[in-house]
């Protein structure tokens, strides 16, 4: 697993507004469409590991027998585990353990540290018809004002 990708990769995802992912997510985004139990082990444990940076916080998500996420807490101690109706289908059900799993939202610390450093701008400055020219000089990025480098002709 090469962390230095998965750092940029939620550099990005911080910067897009993504919220509530999944390591499974995260595996797909990195580029393994069909990830094993293992390199889903590997990136949960990383994101585990970022909790305690303050990067990242755990969600869990209580999931019914038919399959939907019905609620989701930040304390696993805060599901009990008694009778309930599930808020999409209706089906009264008991949490089980087993069917809880664990996400990830950034911390707001985080992401204004993502934002301060790209910036507000989402798109990049699109080069222009000569984009094998070199670089002139740095001016301010015209929709957003944040700072980029911008090629003129
Ligand atoms: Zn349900």
């Amino acid at each position: 697993m090469n962390y230095f990708i998965l750092d940029d990769l939620f550099e990005r995802m911080a910067s897009e507004g993504k919220t509530h992912f999944t390591p499974h997510y995260i595996c797909e985004r990195s580029g393994n469409s069909d990830p094993d139990r293992n390199s889903i082990l590997e990136i949960t444990q990383y994101l585990l590991s970022l909790c305690t940076k303050g990067t990242v916080v755990p969600l869990f998500d209580v999931e019914c027998p038919g399959g939907d996420s019905d609620f989701t807490v930040s304390d696993p101690s805060l599901i009990t585990e008694e009778p309930r109706y599930c808020s999409y289908c209706g089906m009264e059900y008991t949490p089980n353990p087993n069917r809880i799993w664990v996400s990830f939202n950034f911390t707001d610390e985080y992401k204004n540290h993502v934002k301060k450093k790209r910036g507000t701008c989402r798109t990049e400055p699109t080069p222009g018809p000569y984009s094998a020219e070199p670089l002139r000089s740095w001016s301010q990025h015209k929709s957003c004002g944040h700072p980029a480098i911008i090629r003129t002709w």
